[in-house]
């Protein structure tokens, strides 16, 4: 472990190429969760920052020299960055570890080479991105082009820092656009230490700009901005609508992905010893702070005490504590207010009647680190607040079920639809139910799998748009349909 002080991360804003303060003057504390400590001030970014970043992009968009360069050229300089990320690895891991609290070696096994490989992947697409020629009636050449929308505002949370900021920042400077990008109050190290590595890989200055500061200010700014062309947006789903909503203004492109409440299914005639195993970590793994997590296990009653068995272990097995520890498997919280949040949420489910068959009361640190234990809850139904509001915390509910029908039915009575897994060895169950679930993702099998070369998004009040794969670069493109007369 390296002391913070010796990583040198930058801590200011990145705009049009160069780290500069908040035009205020301002600074922000940024809490190390896994102690409560500060680990000093950072660049409070407002109105007038965003302002400016915007304007930076803007000229960046209108000069042309990102998006008419030769498709080879910006591959290039992409996959540079690509590969300065890798480099910076060791520096990054640390840096996020810092900010989030997560375990240091999955921040080092996970959420930097899935940044690397999302990088990487749209380095490859300038060169493969394309339009179409349309077989339209009369005598005329029809085709379409595939042009960047313009100003990107970009707002990622604070869960995978990097990982979200790098599936947001590949396609859309594949596709040609500028960006301005606002990480996470709680989280905004790696991103703010991007900024060197954009300069470095040899991207032109003002293309991608980074303003650090608060939602309601930098945020609010960066939404309701009349020069920005969309936002793409990675958040909950109370703020998603509220982006929606302003963004109808101007009718500003939206692409949103939100929270999620999602079901992890097993039947009865699953590889049992293969689906116990997954319950742990499709709920606990980053704290359960996932979009993704399996919060909601059903099984099929037959199983039901094999499963809330299997459960209690995982979560009893699951070491928490310094996430700079190899053992640790479960970091702090990322902040105070959510720990409260957490807390909060136990206490309800208890009062709504579930039972605590693991975990279940906060570790008591004195304010020195926020740290909940992986929690599972038992005695709960479909209708408790508890079962139906996304905790994003380390807290499983188990719910046994009798039928398909019934299962189907309780998996899809949620205003969430972001994803789905299941264990069966029947394939035809497997697929039968996989079709019948309101989900942007189900995994047979398994759980909690991404790939940039994979759509992932939501149903309903899970999200609007498909990130990763070709959906996810054609999101940053406006289709032009130019005709020509032949005659
Ligand atoms: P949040 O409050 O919605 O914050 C997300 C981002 O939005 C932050 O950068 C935040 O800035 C910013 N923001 C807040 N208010 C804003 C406003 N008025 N205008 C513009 N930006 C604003 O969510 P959170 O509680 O921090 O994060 C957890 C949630 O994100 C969970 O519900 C989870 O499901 C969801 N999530 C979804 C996915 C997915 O892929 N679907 C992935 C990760 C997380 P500040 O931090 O500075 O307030
Ligand atoms: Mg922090």
């Amino acid at each position: 472990m390296i002391p913070f002080n010796e990583l040198n991360a930058p801590r200011q804003l990145f705009i049009n190429g160069e780290y500069c303060d908040a035009a205020s003057g301002k600074q922000f504390d940024n809490i190390n969760p896994a102690t409560g400590a500060s680990l000093g001030g950072v660049a409070e970014g407002g109105a007038e920052d965003i302002g400016r970043a915007v304007a930076a992009a803007r000229r960046a968009m209108d000069d042309g020299k990102w998006a008419n360069m030769g498709s080879h050229q910006r591959e290039g300089i992409l996959h540079k960055l690509a590969d300065l990320v890798e480099q910076n690895a060791k520096n990054l891991a640390l840096l996020e570890t810092y900010d989030t609290g997560k375990p240091y070696r999955d921040a080092l096994a996970v959420d930097i080479p899935l940044s690397v490989q999302t990088l990487r992947y749209y380095a490859g697409w300038p060169t493969k991105l394309r339009g179409e020629t349309n077989p339209v009636a009369g005598n005329f050449l029809t085709y379409t082009r595939r042009e960047p929308i313009g100003v990107i505002g970009q707002i990622v949370p604070w869960n995978f820092p990097l990982f979200m900021a790098a599936m947001k920042l590949a396609p859309a400077l594949a596709a040609g656009n500028t960006v301005v990008l606002k990480p996470a109050e709680q989280t905004p190290l790696t991103a703010l230490y991007l900024g060197q590595l954009m300069n470095e890989a040899g991207i032109p200055a003002g293309v991608v700009n980074f303003v650090s500061g608060f939602g309601g200010d930098a945020g609010q700014a960066l939404i309701s901005h009349p020069d920005v062309d969309k936002i793409a947006f990675t958040g909950s789903t109370g703020t998603g609508q509220h982006i929606m909503r302003t963004a109808a203004d101007s009718l500003k492109r939206v692409s949103l992905e939100l929270g999620g409440k999602s079901p992890h299914i097993i039947f009865a005639d699953a590889d049992l010893k293969s689906a116990m195993r997954a319950i742990g970590a499709a709920i606990f793994y980053n704290q359960g702070e996932v979009c993704i997590a399996g919060s909601r296990l059903f099984v099929e009653e037959s199983i039901y005490d094999q499963a809330v068995e299997a459960a209690k272990t995982a979560a009893e097995k699951m070491r928490v504590g310094d996430p700079f520890d190899e053992k640790t498997r479960v970091g702090a919280l990322v902040s105070a207010e959510h720990f409260d949040r957490v807390c909060k949420y136990v206490e309800l489910g208890v009062s709504e009647g579930a039972e605590i068959a693991a975990g279940g009361a906060p570790i008591d640190t004195d304010g020195k680190g926020f740290f909940y234990p992986p929690t599972v809850l038992t005695g709960v139904n479909n209708q408790m607040r508890v079962v139906r509001e996304e905790i994003f915390g380390p807290v499983l509910s188990i719910i046994p079920f009798s039928s398909q029908e019934e299962l189907i039915a309780q998996a899809n009575d949620t205003q969430y639809g972001l994803a789905a897994g299941l264990w069966t060895r029947d394939v035809g169950k497997a697929h039968t139910v996989a079709h019948a679930i309101k989900a942007g993702t189900v995994y047979i099998n398994a759980y909690g799998l991404l790939d940039a070369s994979a759509p992932f998004g939501g149903f309903k009040m899970s999200g609007i748009g498909r990130e990763n794969g070709e959906d996810g670069i054609k999101m940053y493109t406006e289709a032009k349909t130019v005709w020509t007369s032949l005659s």
